[in-house]
Order: C-alpha cells, then structure tokens, then sequence
C-alpha cells in the first residue's frame, strides 16, 4: 500500500473531530455534471448561469439548465464514497461534513442528517425570486417543470431553492456551522473531497487539523496549499477504501 494511504488511514483511524468538506467531484462517479469538468453540459461559464443576475436577464433559459440537472439529480443514486462518508458519519459522532453538493446524495445516503450541513440548498427545493416572499416549495416529481409564476405572491418566478455567486449563504446552516466550531477547540483532521473550494479549512487550520485532499488529479500536479496528503484518484473508489480501513483497522493487502 502507499505510504501516503497507509499515513491517512491510521490518521483518521485515531482522529475523533474531522471537518469533512465535500464538492461536485463526489458526485461525478454517480453521472451528475461538474461545471469545472464538464462545460459542455451547461454550455455557459458558471458565473453567467448560476447568478440572480443571469435569472433576471433569462429566466427561462437558467431554470431549463437547473431542471435538466435537478432530472439527472433525481435519476442519480448515491455512490461508494457517500455511502463510506455516511458510515464515517455514524462511527464519529464528533465528525462535520459540509456539502457544497446540491443533488441531496448524502441524505440519500443515509448520512447522519444532524452532522450534515447542506451549505448551497438544494436541486429539488423551490422558493421566490421575490426577496420578500415566504414562499418555500419541493420540486421531486418525475416531469419536467416549466417556469412558474410563485403561487404566493404572484409577483415573481420561481426559482431554484441554491445558493447563487454573490448571494448570502443560508442562515441556519451557517449558525449550526459556528456553533460546532465554536464547540470544538481542537479539530484532529479535514477530508477534503472533490473540490478545490473550501470554505472552513482555514477554520479548520487554526484549530490544528490535519488535511487530507481527495480528488482526481488527472494526471496534472495543482497546488496542493494546505494538504498534509493528496489521495489521487475517483473518491468512489479511495473514500470507502481509506474510511472502512480506518474503521477496521487496517488490512493486510493494499489498494490494488
Ligand atoms: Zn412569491
């Protein structure tokens, strides 16, 4: 086994607080887009879709993009690496895991749901364009769903229930956030996984964790920052090897 699998296994097998942070790469191995990735699926740089800005312009067009990936979304089904970061998440109480996914596959992966904070909403969650209405919905039926006037307010469309470039993230998910940082001094690892984003490692930095960095490196070496370890490769495929290991106890025959 590599040295670097065999240090990051003994290492989350003695760590009890980890801040696991989660982007679009966990979902890729289930068939779900990335925009970094796959470009061609939105056909737009992320910046001129996924605004209030672009909704306003064009309507129409950005519901289309959200309503073909909320199908793909519905479609999907969880894969290896969020089932093992759902058994990671039963086995450390202590542990954090922040998505930046929108497809609800940690959930259907049976994630520890008071452990999991969704930090950019959700595919299938509706609300109004209108800043003043209330309006909250659920969109998980089969069909295709055009653009809808809000039936509240009447005044605006509807919208996707994310989180867009320049806008606030969600209160409550932020709060809860705070309150386990501020209810952990010392935090003993960070997985990052599937993403360059991170928002909270460098929380997670001063509080004296160790960080460990999932993603497909596609044969190009990026700057690695802050990460103690890289574990190139489909997390599909090194989460569950690395976060069953770690719970195991490590065996006696490597990745092969
Ligand atoms: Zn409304």
């Amino acid at each position: 086994m590599p040295e670097v699998l065999e240090e990051v296994i003994q290492f989350l097998q003695e760590s009890e607080v980890v801040l696991v942070i989660v982007g679009a790469g966990l979902s890729r191995p289930s068939g779900l887009p990335t925009f970094r990735e796959d470009p061609g699926f939105w056909g737009h740089a992320i910046e001129e879709i996924a605004t209030k800005v672009a909704f306003d312009r064009n309507p129409a067009q950005v519901w289309n993009l959200y309503e073909r990936m909320r199908r793909l979304a519905l479609d999907a089904t969880p894969n290896e690496g969020h089932l093992a970061l759902a058994r990671l998440s039963k086995a450390k109480p202590s542990c954090l895991t922040i998505t930046q996914n929108i497809d609800e596959l940690s959930t259907d992966a049976g994630h520890e749901l008071g452990t999991l904070q969704t930090l950019h909403g959700s595919l299938f969650d509706l609300k109004c364009a209108n800043d003043a209405c209330t309006f909250k919905g659920r969109n998980v039926d089969r069909r295709t769903f055009d653009l809808l006037v809000c039936p509240e307010c009447r005044l605006s469309y509807l919208r996707p229930g994310v989180t867009w470039f320049g806008e606030r993230l969600p209160l409550d998910v932020v709060q809860k956030i705070d309150a386990w940082l501020e209810f952990h001094e010392r935090i003993d690892m960070v997985l990052v996984v599937g993403t360059e984003r991170t928002p909270y490692l460098h929380d997670a930095l001063l509080r004296g964790a160790k960080v460990a960095w999932f993603n497909k490196m596609e044969g190009h070496v990026e700057d690695m920052g802050d990460a103690d370890w890289v574990v190139d490769g489909d997390a599909s495929m090194t989460l569950p090897y690395v976060i069953d290991s770690a719970l195991a106890g490590v065996p006696e025959h490597g990745l092969s």
